[in-house]
């Protein structure tokens, strides 16, 4: 046997030689393997496909779709590996050739562009990002008058989530509405229209949404004729994550291989966390009875990835889920190291808690790199983003922007330098911008007008007010006089600035409810460091290369803190895991909305961040942490409690534990901040 198949355990080798120990053109039933977290599914996909291609398959005549264009990069690379091993130089070609490996969008593009011609589409076409697709679908709204209806229309934001629900589940809008936005009902008529004018639209424009990738490629294959052709060539289908699959998804594998031969896919119906995007467990489970004969189905049970004591916890927690295919995992991996429960006074201290860990791990040996730190949602990083910053530990973060990046934060931090140095062009320009009626050439004059005076803030007052702008503008000066006499005092000052802000966020940004939380948990991070010019200055906002994009970013070969949503992390492992906020209220979400089937899916998402961890596991409780925006009481800091995920029961499964509050600044530092020295005096005297 080859060692690439030795090293695999039995039921592993099963799935990878599943229909291929006939050589030659036999070509395999459908095969499902179905199995938990870290049990090597990923890895054995990834060798069934370099034993394909071992056993003579064209690697071009394999189709392979994974999560992400990330993963789809990795599991390349494990194939390549694989082959490489086994047929030694030429395997380089051959995964060269293993061309057809993507998502299933980036797939759905190209054969779209393949057949644009036979179904009317001009070959041409271009793919809007959801950022404009909402500007599309607002566009419309506009047009159509809907923005000016009396009672609150759906925003472009929910336009689009209903509109690309119903196609992706294929599913009656009546029914999307009902189950999903039930508080968007009455508007069935127009939501109609509108997604009838933006059809229209994409179509006159020539550009497809993300959406229509796969909704043309379905629709493109209820031709039996071209169905049958792109059948057929591909010899092998492979899906990886197969449980995070929508109708439309299934659907197009269905209509590739209606007889399921060659078609392998992998996943954990414990795992399943993405329904929001329409994605359904019924399609794994339902995968082996679609076919006659039904489709072979192989389970794994030994997980490789993590330590026992955190298997046992993460198996605790998902052993309490209503509804479950997947049976527990044993792993052979022994550690005396059980999961912490860290409890924390609030999300400061959570951040704080988090980087000292992390930079002890470093010290230890563990790279930042084998690190990753999770969150329910992107904005749950933001005090742990200004925490890392602060003590430059470099970090890349996925699934959203970085919080300090977000380009309201960036506004309000403008409006802070400004008021400290109103020399500072870079903050004036961006700041007055926001103002209607001020352009980039007005802004230049200001800025130039005020730059020779002695005593800037009075030029800006005396400077004419800029037609078209008027309130705007008064309201703009007498906020940066205020801020710049220091009689606020910090960090109340960044509540006015705030209050000044808010109209033109609203102005800018549909989302602005999200974006003024993050302002609030802005003014609570800055409130933290005693004044305006320590917060500005440790910050080192200017990246050192303000002209390049990249700026911020570390290169790849660099050593970096993955931080992560949950959601992006699927399918990915580190050696050391934080998950922070566990608490009621971020896992699960939303209490007060949460329906039974919503509150089992937040279930599966803890267990995805558990499961992540391959030594060591942190979940961090803050005692106090920070809402915004989702219920009527506002934005404020509220008491938490543990997720209720992890009731009494399961506490044996973890080492509880609480983390001491920072300790207080040494009398040294204490007095050295006192001190007071003209350096920029005794410069000048130099030369003197
Ligand atoms: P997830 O459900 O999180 O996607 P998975 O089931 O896809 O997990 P993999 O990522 O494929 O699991 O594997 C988890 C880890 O176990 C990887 O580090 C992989 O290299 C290792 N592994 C898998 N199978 C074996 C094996 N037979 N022997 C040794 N290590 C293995
Ligand atoms: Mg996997």
């Amino acid at each position: 046997m080859s060692a690439y198949l030795e090293k695999l355990n039995p039921e592993q080798r099963l799935a990878v030689e599943h229909g291929t120990t006939v050589e030659g053109s036999h070509i395999a039933g459908p095969l499902l393997v179905i199995a938990g977290a870290g049990s090597g599914k990923t890895n054995t996909l990834a060798h069934r496909v370099a034993h394909l291609i071992v056993k003579g398959a064209d690697p071009r005549r394999i189709l392979l779709m994974t999560f992400s264009r990330r993963a789809a990069a990795e599991m390349g690379r494990r194939v390549e590996r694989i082959c490489r091993e086994v047929l030694g130089a030429n395997a380089g070609i051959m995964a060269d050739a293993l061309a057809w490996t993507g998502t299933f969008h980036g797939i759905g593009a190209r054969l779209l562009r393949d057949y644009a011609e036979q179904i009317g589409l001009d070959p041409a076409f271009t793919i809007h990002d959801r950022e404009d697709s909402a500007d599309l679908m607002n566009l419309i709204r506009h047009e159509l008058g809907f923005s000016k209806l009396e009672s609150r229309f759906p925003t472009k934001a929910t336009c689009l989530a209903i509109y690309s629900r119903a196609v992706n589940s294929e599913t009656p809008l009546e029914e999307i509405l009902r189950d999903f936005f039930p508080w968007c009902a009455g508007w069935d008529k127009q939501l109609r229209d509108l997604f009838a004018a933006y059809v229209e639209a994409k179509q006159a424009q020539n550009v497809l949404d993300y959406d229509d990738l796969l909704l043309y490629w379905a629709h493109m294959l209820h031709e039996p004729l071209i169905a049958e052709d792109i059948g057929r060539r591909f010899d092998h289908v492979l899906v990886d994550e197969y449980q995070d699959t929508n109708r439309l998804q299934s659907s197009i594998l269905l209509a590739l291989k209606p007889g399921g031969q060659g078609l392998t896919v992998v996943g954990d119906d414990a795992q399943s966390i993405y329904s929001f995007r329409a994605a359904t467990v019924r399609n794994i489970l339902d995968f082996p009875t679609s076919f006659t004969p039904a489709a072979n189905i192989v389970t794994l049970d030994r997980n490789y990835r993590s330590t026992q004591p955190i298997l046992a916890a993460a198996n605790a927690v998902i052993e309490l889920a209503s509804e479950r295919f997947t049976k527990n995992l044993r792993t052979e991996r022994q550690s005396a190291q059980r999961p912490r429960l860290v409890t924390v006074r609030d999300d400061s201290d959570q951040a704080r808690y988090v980087a000292d860990q992390v930079l002890e791990n470093r010290e230890s040996g563990v790279k930042l790199k084998q690190q990753a730190v999770l969150f329910r949602t992107s904005h749950h990083s933001g005090p742990l983003e200004v925490e890392l910053t602060r003590r430059n530990i470099p970090f890349v973060k996925f699934g959203g922007l970085k919080f300090l990046d977000s380009a309201h934060v960036k506004d309000m931090l403008a409006a802070l330098r400004f008021a400290q140095n109103p020399r500072d062009r870079v903050a004036g320009f961006r700041l007055m911008q926001l103002l209607p009626g001020v352009g980039p050439s007005t802004a230049q004059r200001v800025l130039d007008h005020i730059g020779e005076e002695a005593s800037p803030m009075a030029a800006l007052a005396d400077f004419p007010v800029p037609p078209r702008s008027g309130e705007d503008w008064t309201s703009f000066v007498a906020t940066m006089q205020e801020l710049k006499s220091g009689k606020a005092g910090w960090p109340a000052e960044i509540g006015l600035v705030r209050r000044w802000y808010e109209p033109h966020l609203e102005r800018a940004h549909e989302d602005s409810a999200t974006r003024q939380g993050d302002l609030i948990q802005l003014e609570q991070i800055a409130g933290g460091y005693g004044s305006r010019e320590r917060f500005l200055t440790e910050l080192t906002l200017d990246p050192p290369d303000a002209t390049s994009d990249q700026a911020g970013v570390p290169l790849l070969d660099e050593d970096y803190l993955i931080l992560s949503t949950i959601h992006s992390a699927k399918g990915q492992e580190w050696t050391k895991v934080f998950v922070l906020n566990a608490v009621d209220g971020c896992i699960p979400a939303d209490l007060a909305v949460g329906s039974s089937s919503e509150i089992e899916e937040e279930r599966r998402l803890l267990y995805v961040a558990m499961t992540r961890a391959k030594d060591n596991l942190d979940l961090v409780i803050p005692q106090r942490f920070f809402v915004h925006g989702q219920h009527a009481q506002g934005d404020k800091h509220v008491f938490a409690s543990r997720t209720r995920f992890i009731p009494a029961t399961l506490l044996q499964f973890f080492e509880v534990c609480s983390w001491p509050q920072a300790r207080a600044e040494s009398a040294v530092a204490a007095q050295a901040r006192q001190v007071r020295v003209d350096v920029g005096a005794r410069m000048r005297g130099m030369w003197r």
